[in-house]
This record gives structure tokens, C-alpha cells and sequence, in this order.
């Protein structure tokens, strides 16, 4: 008996492990379709329709679907949107999904959300969008439907080109508000960064999600660049799994090459070659049971 009773004791000071799949949809680019429990988040998925090849797409068959909000794509919780670029969001096909799934929240910048605006259809969904922009350094925490999300301000990757006027160089993307997402579902936390810029050490210093235990990341391949970026990724994010995005299709050697050197620090480190293929991500949580 007395054996029997330290057994027990021993059990319940232990603390239990569970296992809670993470079903990960890749759309195209940055775009990505999360099922955590009954949750679905869709990331950046919403877009297409222009012509390019920097980029994947969604193709025809997916975009409907999407616009349509029919399975996968249905029953959708939330669309969170990182920026305004057109490989990241279509106003039209966002529109098209929320009135297929009034129930659905938007969250993104305000900078988007003007862009949604110009629509005659505003009005009609002007109530389930949540349009924030936290100021430069700062973030921000929702809940929405049980899912809690902190929004972090990050600024966009630079991309220069020459003023006509002036002939100096300038970044392009200077004032593109880009947001990224820490999205807790059932005690799960995912990262997706939108387009930001790796090299920028002080707001991971800040934000610092190392606290926050990322289960899985998904980043912007510009992360693997060069030991400055992988040394931000380490000491500040420091995730689980990653997940690296926003390739150029044809460039094939580059992504084989980033996730080779990855894998020499990271050992859960994924890539999505086509669009609608999936990956199933077992996260191993403990449960303090006192
Ligand atoms: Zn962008």
C-alpha cells in the first residue's frame, strides 16, 4: 500500500506531457492556412491575380476556393494580413471571402485596411475588421474567439532603388506598415514575421519571443542570410520549428542551400515546395499538474 501511494505522489509530481497537432496548409509565398484544434487562421493567404514571378501563387483552383470560403478554406476564424503588398493580400479576394463567411474576423494594419476601404462593399464588413498598427518598437494583444494574438510592429525588409529626382538611393519600402503574429491557440504559439526585416536587432531585443517559447516560426528566408540574422534568430526567437517562406520559385538552389545550412543549428526546419501541401506538427506540451 505504502508503494502503491509513492507511485502516485511520484505521477503527480511529474508534470504530464500532451501532444496537440498543428496542421500547417502551405497557399503560396508568405500564405499559409493554420488548423490548431477546431481553429483555422489564414496568414497572408489571400492573394493573387497579378502577373510575376518573384513569387508563388495561389493558382486558379485555390484562389476560388478561397474566395469562395469552401473547404479547406471554410469556416475560417480569422485572416490576419502582415501588409498591403499585393503577394500578401487582395482587397477583392477578401472581400469576396467575407461575405462567403460573415463570420470570420480581419486583423491588419491600418495601412490595409484603407486599401479595403476604396470597396463599395466596406460598409457591409467594415465591423468584423480589426485594423491596428502598433507605433514603431511596440506591440499589442488581442483575443479574438479564444485565440490570442500579440501583434508586433516590424519593420519591413529595405528594397533600393534610385530617386529620379535626387539620384540617390532610397528604400522603397520605408513606409509599408508590416505587422507580425504571435498567435496562441490551446496553449500553441506560432510566429509569422510578414516581411520583416531580419538585420533589425533592436526590435527582437525588445519584443524578445524567446520568453514566449515559439513552437513553430515562420519566417522570411532572409533570416538565413548571415550569422547577424541567425544570431537574432537564436537569441531572440529561438524556436522549435521553423518554417521559411517568401522564395523565388526559380530559385530552387538557394532554398536547398539556406535549409542545409539551417539544419546545422535547427534541426526541425521545413520548406513548402507546392502550393496545398501540408505538414502535421506534433507540439509536446507539459502540463504542470500540482
Ligand atoms: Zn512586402
Amino acid at each position: 500500500m505504502k508503494n502503491c501511494i509513492l507511485v502516485l505522489l511520484i505521477l503527480y509530481s511529474t508534470s504530464a506531457i500532451s501532444q496537440s497537432p498543428c496542421k500547417i496548409t502551405y497557399i503560396a509565398n508568405e500564405g499559409f492556412l493554420i488548423k490548431i484544434d477546431d481553429k483555422k487562421i489564414l496568414i497572408d493567404a489571400l492573394f493573387g491575380g497579378f502577373d510575376g514571378n518573384w513569387c508563388d501563387k495561389p493558382n486558379d483552383d485555390t484562389k476560388s476556393k478561397l474566395e469562395r470560403a469552401v473547404s479547406p478554406f471554410d469556416n475560417v476564424d480569422i485572416i490576419a494580413i502582415s501588409h498591403k503588398h499585393q503577394d500578401h493580400f487582395n482587397a477583392e479576394m477578401v472581400i469576396k471571402h467575407i461575405i462567403n463567411n460573415p463570420k470570420c474576423i480581419i486583423v491588419c494594419p491600418k495601412q490595409t485596411d484603407s486599401l479595403l476601404k476604396s470597396y463599395s462593399n466596406y460598409e457591409m464588413i467594415k465591423n468584423i475588421i480589426i485594423a491596428i498598427t502598433p507605433a514603431i518598437n511596440r506591440d499589442t494583444s488581442l483575443k479574438i474567439k479564444n485565440i490570442n494574438i500579440r501583434i508586433l510592429r516590424l519593420e519591413h525588409s529595405h528594397y533600393y532603388i534610385q530617386d529620379e529626382v535626387t539620384g540617390l538611393k532610397v528604400n522603397k519600402h520605408e513606409n509599408i506598415e508590416n505587422i507580425g503574429f504571435v498567435i496562441n491557440v490551446g496553449g500553441i504559439n506560432l510566429f509569422h514575421c510578414g516581411d520583416a526585416n531580419p538585420w533589425k536587432e533592436e526590435e527582437y531585443r525588445i519584443f524578445n519571443l524567446n520568453k514566449e517559447r515559439i513552437d513553430i516560426a515562420l519566417l522570411e528566408n532572409l533570416f538565413m542570410n548571415d550569422s547577424q540574422t541567425k544570431e537574432i534568430l537564436n537569441n531572440y526567437i529561438n524556436p522549435k520549428n521553423i518554417i521559411l517562406m517568401h522564395f523565388e520559385p526559380s530559385n530552387a538552389q538557394k532554398l536547398k542551400e539556406a535549409v542545409r545550412r539551417l539544419k546545422r543549428t535547427y534541426s526541425n526546419v521545413y520548406v513548402f515546395k507546392k502550393s496545398m501541401k501540408y505538414k502535421n506538427i506534433e507540439i509536446i506540451k507539459s502540463l504542470e499538474t500540482e
